[in-house]
């Protein structure tokens, strides 16, 4: 196993230097809390990942991974201890307010957590993160009856809580589920009936119950997104003061490539007409509440790619600082008896480690940058509310996008570092590359992510969330200005704004004449041009505050390495990444259509 599977100086950095969490902390909100007991709480879940998740990472893929046996889900028995561990530390409540129990956490310290958690075992992290969103659902839309039932269960963990919302028939597109619900005699009380797949952790023997939010639709609600309602349906239901069976089954589990430790189920619902949910706040508003649990999972799901590349390139950067191979390009043939050297000494080498750094640790920046407008809109309001709602839904789908799509091209590369061995069971690359494989898929796919930047974001508000973007970038740009040698760097990232300004003013032309096939084809290029910009902007901010650091702290030792360290992979990034999206910016001014307007028959 590798000694390392994240930065704990690198974490500091992003939460505190770069985005300040001070800041948040003096709000009377969050003012339960400083920086002391930020390091304190995320020094606990450190404990719980060293000491819980990442010893059984392996054996969880392998070994023991879930199971589906005589109608029964079993999973390994840590994930009991885990959920146990975080519940009892409260961070399965996190988000939630102090009076009813939680922990009123900043968002930028449960990205921390996360983070961390999940480089030690990407596996297990749904099971806690699926009861959070859910129990915060219930918090936010249920009657008292529903918190009163569910919510301390959830909290201690003793709970699962998940999303139900896929159907064979209905993936992407939720518009067509089926799965319906008949009004019973008891207000609020319905018959379930339906069918769901891919329901992560929706069945396992570490908790005494299930608790699914299931999406469904009441008898004679209208056709469509506008006639789904959300529901509370257990695995269990009280009756009589006695816990029932519901009529909620596994039916199946899903073989799946990667994160092997937590099951993905199909799961059947009302087979014997004796599955009952109760109606989560109003009839078919479900899928609006539901985006509450979808945008913190998009989240979530970002911070799932970049802890993953991030566990794939500190064993990448111990395997290249152990393994002797070949000699230095400037001494080969001279000496034939010369040692050989390690293989970080090869450039190509090296330039996969800086590809491999550059990402994990601007992913990491960009997700607590969303975390942080997430923490600001929960303690402002009027006009600042809407800037901090608007950053936030702006760059969901980007946070979601960037670390997951840029994610798989690390932990691929960190694969190559080991050669043959990354290719084999003796190294856990080949299973971090299975893992992150999902994270591209699930939670919207990256072209339902794309088109919901291209055809939504950027035009919402009459372009009032993308011309908020462009001022934050913008505001770091000039900050970066006041160190010399950032000025160069500055202006080629105000130069790509303008690019993607220019990209987005040609493609919404498009939109504005109705040719919306047109506007949206490229949907994907799009966020990949806009993600790397995005990352950019990330890359001067730390570099700033690096560079503010070594002129105005006197670093030594470790911490000047690491401040020199953060500059270099700014140049690295500006000089080996955003180029790149000249090359995507040439596709997407360019008229020659080869995807719209053809005939399927042209793919033989
Ligand atoms: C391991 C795993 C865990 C999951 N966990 C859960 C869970 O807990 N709860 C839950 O409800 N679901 C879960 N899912 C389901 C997941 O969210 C869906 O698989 C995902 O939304 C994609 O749906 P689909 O598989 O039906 O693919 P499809 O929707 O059929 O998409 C197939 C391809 O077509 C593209 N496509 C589809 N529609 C469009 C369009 N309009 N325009 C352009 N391209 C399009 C997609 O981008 C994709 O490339 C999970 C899935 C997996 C594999």
């Amino acid at each position: 196993m590798p000694k390392q599977y994240f930065s704990l100086r690198n974490l500091k950095f992003t939460l505190h230097e770069v985005h300040e969490s001070q800041e948040i902390t003096q709000y009377p909100y969050f003012s339960h809390i400083d920086r002391e007991a930020i390091d304190m709480i995320l020094d606990s879940a450190i404990q719980i990942a060293d000491n819980i998740l990442a010893p059984v990472a392996i054996e969880m893929d392998r070994e023991h991974m879930a199971h589906f046996h005589d109608g029964k889900v079993t999973v390994h028995p840590a994930v009991k201890k885990y959920i146990k561990a975080v519940g009892d530390a409260g961070l399965i409540a996190s988000r939630a307010p102090l009076e009813v129990g939680g922990s009123q956490l900043p968002e930028t310290l449960n990205v921390a957590i996360a983070f961390v958690m999940g480089a030690a075992n990407n596996a297990i992290t749904a099971y806690a993160g699926l009861s959070e969103g859910a129990s915060n659902l219930i918090l936010s839309f249920g009657s008292q009856y529903l918190k009163d039932t569910y919510l301390q269960k959830m909290y201690a963990g003793d709970w699962q809580g998940t999303m139900c919302l896929t159907e064979p028939q209905a993936g992407s597109s939720l518009h067509y589920i089926t799965s319906s619900a008949l009004p019973t005699d008891e207000a609020g009380k319905y018959k379930i009936k339906g069918q769901k797949i891919y329901i992560t952790a929706g069945d396992h023997d570490q908790t005494d119950n299930v608790v699914h939010l299931y999406l469904a639709r009441i008898d004679g609600a209208p056709a469509g997104t506008k006639g789904i309602s959300l529901f509370v349906v257990p695995q269990k239901r009280v009756e009589n003061g006695q816990f029932v069976p519901n009529d909620v089954k596994t039916i199946g589990i899903f073989h799946k490539m990667g994160q092997k430790g937590c099951p993905a189920v199909h799961i059947e619902a009302g087979n014997n007409d004796e599955c009952y949910g109760w109606l989560l706040g109003e009839a078919n508003k479900g899928l609006t509440y539901m985006f509450q649990m979808m945008n913190e999972a998009r989240i979530g799901v970002g911070t799932t790619g970049a802890c993953i590349a991030s566990a794939a390139y500190y064993a990448a950067l111990e395997y290249a600082n152990e393994r002797p191979q070949g000699q230095l390009l400037n001494v080969k043939g001279q000496d034939p008896n010369a040692p050989q050297t390690l293989i970080i000494n090869h450039p190509d080498v090296k330039r996969m480690l800086m590809l491999q750094k550059a990402i994990t640790e601007g992913s990491l920046s960009l997700i607590m940058q969303g975390a942080k407008y997430a923490d600001l809109l929960h303690v402002s309001e009027g006009e600042d509310k809407e800037k901090y709602q608007l950053l936030l839904d702006f760059l969901t789908p980007v946070i979601k996008t960037y670390p997951t799509e840029a994610g798989i091209q690390s932990v691929s590369s960190s694969l190559q570092v080991f050669g043959g061995g990354g290719f084999c069971e003796d190294f856990p690359l080949e299973k971090l590359y299975r893992d992150i494989r999902i994270t591209t898929i699930y939670e919207g796919t990256t072209g339902i992510q794309s088109l919901a930047l291209l055809g939504r974001n950027i035009t919402m508000k009459n372009g009032k969330a993308a011309m908020l973007f462009f001022q934050e970038v913008m505001k770091d740009i000039e900050a970066s200005k006041t160190h010399e040698d950032l000025k160069k760097y500055a202006n080629t990232l105000a130069s790509k704004l303008a690019e993607v300004q220019r990209v987005t003013q040609h493609l919404v032309g498009f939109a504005m004449k109705g040719e919306t096939e047109r506007f949206l084809a490229d949907a994907t290029l799009y966020m990949e041009m806009f993600g790397i910009i995005t990352i950019a902007w990330q890359w001067l901010k730390q570099a700033t505050v690096a560079k503010n650091a070594l002129l105005t702290q006197n670093p030594q030792g470790d911490d000047l390495q690491f401040y020199e360290s953060k500059v270099h992979s700014m140049r690295f990034y500006f000089a080996y990444e955003l180029p790149k999206t000249l090359g995507l910016a040439v596709r997407l001014l360019d008229d020659e259509l080869l995807t719209i307007g053809v005939e399927n028959t042209i793919l033989v």
